[in-house]
């Protein structure tokens, strides 16, 4: 009998990314695969897609000297917020790996390098999300200063920031459009301003190089919706066993804190999956799980090791039974919206001890 086990599909994966190009014909796909690939596993994930995307993105060098020294030889890797230290400078030579500069410090700190070879640029402009990136205003500056150094291979591609395009109603990501157009180096150079929402959503913004991380995963990153309704498959199953089946009178508690109480006398099954494995404790009693072809109502509070669940007084479940908590058959967005979160922490919280399996067909 399993306990908590994300069966991730590889197929989907590639799908996924043939998805993202149908949306963008005209770009090149840059997959993102920071948090070990949105705890999807990042070697796996890496060599799924591998003869599929134009480069990889990452969000710390260590994750990047991984897929490296996993084998991933050929695929440009791109550390997303740059180099963190200049001991990082060498690395980037080492790894082969293309970098951000979003700041002044980093700029400084590469221009006084003295590196075997040059490196490719993605200069970060902010056109308004106030995180990273170099005001729109000192962007020729920055580009004149890294066009003459010898470290940079060019040309120096240009990117930013989409903070709401997610959100078809707000202006905020047409302003930032407006704002990235106008600078002038963006006429002459690779650009790159599309998340996956900025790939759904906004296709004048597609430009050269897109950069979908959640969709990869077969998850919407629009407000209110789900994968499949942006032609995405799920890639991820979450999934364990019922360990316990008991019945509870009418005005029986279940769980810590004696939050949850029976109306009638029903059947509580006991799951094998809890915050220790990266099951969102705050997911309230009344989120669904998914038990053979329907859904059921969590009862109490999530434990560490394992949630319960009502199965309703003539339920014919048994000991050993696989719950989904997510996937295809119930959409992680709604347990997200269930939990107050978002699907992307749902993935990024999953923990060690949740075995994953990999299906190739
Ligand atoms: C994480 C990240 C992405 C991918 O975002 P999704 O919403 O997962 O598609 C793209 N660009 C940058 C700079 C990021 O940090």
């Amino acid at each position: 009998m399993k306990t908590a086990t994300a069966e991730v599909r590889l197929k989907s994966l590639q799908l996924n990314l043939e998805r993202v190009r149908r949306l963008a014909p005209k770009s090149h796909v840059l997959a993102v695969l920071k948090a070990n690939a949105y705890g999807h596993g990042l070697l796996p994930v890496a060599k799924a897609l591998e003869d599929h995307a134009d480069a990889f993105g990452v969000a710390r060098i260590d994750e990047a000297i991984a897929l490296r020294e996993g084998g991933v030889e050929k695929t440009p890797i791109v550390l997303m917020e740059g180099f963190v230290t200049p001991d990082h400078l060498p690395l980037l030579n080492k790894y082969q790996l293309e970098s951000v500069i979003h700041s002044p410090e980093q700029l400084s700190q590469f221009l006084e390098a003295a590196l075997e070879e040059a490196i490719q640029i993605w200069l970060k402009v902010d056109t308004g999300m106030n995180r990273l990136g170099i005001p729109v205003s000192q962007c020729s500056e920055f580009y004149q200063s890294l066009s003459q150094s010898p470290n940079v291979k060019a040309p120096i591609r240009i990117m930013t920031h989409f903070p709401c395009a997610d959100d078809i109603g707000s202006q905020m990501t047409d302003a930032q459009i407006t704002v990235f157009d106008e600078i002038n180096e963006t006429k002459s150079t690779e650009l790159s301003l599309c998340n996956s929402a900025g790939v759904i959503a906004w296709p004048k913004a597609h430009r050269d190089w897109v950069r979908p991380g959640i969709m990869l995963y077969g998850v919407s990153p629009m407000l209110g919706c789900c994968g499949p309704e942006h032609g995405l498959e799920p890639a991820m199953r979450m999934t364990s066993s019922i360990i316990s089946i008991k019945e509870v009178e009418a005005g029986q508690y279940v769980g810590y804190g004696a939050t949850w109480k029976s109306n009638e006398k029903t059947k509580i099954a006991v799951v094998a999956i809890g915050y220790g494995d990266g099951y969102p404790r705050h997911a309230p009693s009344g989120t669904p799980v998914y038990v053979n072809g329907r859904e059921v109502p969590l009862a109490g509070r999530v434990s560490m090791d394992m949630i319960c669940i009502d199965l309703g007084p003539d339920a014919q479940d048994k000991v050993g039974d696989e719950v989904i908590l997510w996937g295809p058959e119930l959409p992680i967005e709604k347990i997200a919206t269930f939990a107050n979160t978002i699907g992307y922490e749902l993935l990024c919280n999953i923990t060690g001890r949740v075995d994953i399996r990999y299906i190739k067909s």
